[in-house]
């Protein structure tokens, strides 16, 4: 006699609703942060020549020795950390989820933040602590932060930094209090470094329990899933061990050596991003009934009356943004918008205007 599904599946799983991601069909893509540029056809040509070198009926070079060495010196990793890739960082969360999990393991971080700790943590089977951020501004709040890591003495401590879906960058003091507080490990996930002032992949060594996390996927490369971890040996060799040998495969490979081959066409569409994000704020706040938050990442975190009115009105106008309303008790009614090409966020805000008049 067969059991059924639900004899099978561990509650935790069955509680969880999958990732979901909207079809954008051909509305402006304001949703995701990526970034709006693609490369002109010269660089495209090249990339292309490039690929045609690929052996697809090989495995892809399991340690990946060359790709490795060009985000070394383009993301500074300093000579003395080794390094792992993830396809996606998403992989490398999950890595380090299954690396610490056992019983009674705890995950913790603050939020509203990066959905995807949450999630791993449940799949995998860990228990996840969430401390709410400041309401006011979503900075730490440390009181709460230090009382949690002393109370559950987390065996992984996750800050986005700059955080997601906030925007703001955590004050450094009490990232390093937080650091030498929590028992375990801390990744610091710098996933919108490119956009940000400050890092501490620097730091590395500085304290044993602190990872560097990064992603080239806000850069310009979300398609070819790619991330990275950087840290002291002794931690790397253990995370290594649950990676799957073929993570990274061949036109990833291929494609992202190429890509930070061209480091300085992504830097050029960075700053460009960066200088638009100042207009778009400006943009924002200028709009009656609208405030928005500085942003250090390439997105900007907005509050108005009626979010799902917004949101669908945009929507009605060929606008994809995220709506944030109801994710967390503390982003009631928030929007999160990312910094797109000028004519879009021109669209943008002459269709937003439009909804809130
Ligand atoms: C987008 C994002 C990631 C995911 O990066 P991928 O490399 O595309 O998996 C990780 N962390 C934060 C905070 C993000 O916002």
């Amino acid at each position: 006699m067969n059991k059924s599904v639900t004899d099978w599946i561990r509650p935790e799983i069955q509680q969880l609703s999958a990732y979901h991601v909207p079809d954008p069909g051909d509305a402006i893509k304001l949703d995701a942060m990526e970034n709006p540029y693609r490369w002109d056809a010269t660089l495209v040509e090249e990339w292309l020549n490039v690929l045609r070198t690929a052996a697809l009926n090989r495995y892809p070079d399991p340690a990946a020795r060359e790709l490795k060495q060009q985000l070394r010196a383009v993301m500074q990793v300093p000579d003395t950390m080794d390094m792992i890739l993830g396809n996606g960082s998403d992989e490398l969360i999950q890595m380090l989820a299954l690396t610490l999990n056992g019983q009674g393991r705890i995950l913790l971080a603050p939020e509203p933040s990066f959905v995807m700790y949450r999630l791993i943590a449940q799949v995998v089977g860990m228990q996840y602590i969430g401390v709410p951020l400041q309401a006011n501004d979503f900075g730490l709040d440390m009181f709460a932060m230090l009382e949690a890591i002393e109370t559950h003495q987390p065996a992984l401590v996750f800050l986005a930094y700059p955080n997601n879906p906030t925007g703001n960058a955590f004050d450094m003091i009490d990232i390093e209090a937080i650091i030498e507080t929590t028992p375990g490990l801390v990744v610091i996930d710098e996933a919108y470094a490119p956009f940000a002032n400050n890092t501490l992949m620097s730091r590395l060594g500085e304290y044993p329990n602190l990872l560097v996390m990064r992603t080239v996927s806000k850069l310009g490369l979300a398609g070819l899933r790619l991330g990275l971890l950087a840290g002291p040996h002794k931690w790397l060799e253990q995370i290594e061990k649950t990676r799957l040998p073929y993570n990274i495969n061949v036109l990833t490979q291929l494609s992202a050596v190429f890509a930070l081959q061209h480091y300085a066409v992504l830097d050029k569409q960075t700053d460009q991003i960066r200088a638009d994000r100042a207009e778009l704020l400006e943009g924002l706040n200028a709009i009656n009934g609208v405030q928005a938050w500085t942003s250090q990442a390439n997105f900007i975190l907005f509050r108005v009356a009626d979010a799902q009115a917004i949101f669908n009105g945009l929507k009605e106008n060929g606008i994809l943004i995220k709506n944030l309303h109801g994710s967390h008790s503390l982003l009631n009614n928030c929007l999160r918008v990312t910094v797109g090409t000028p004519e879009e966020n021109r669209a943008f805000l002459q269709a937003l205007t439009q909804i809130c008049l």
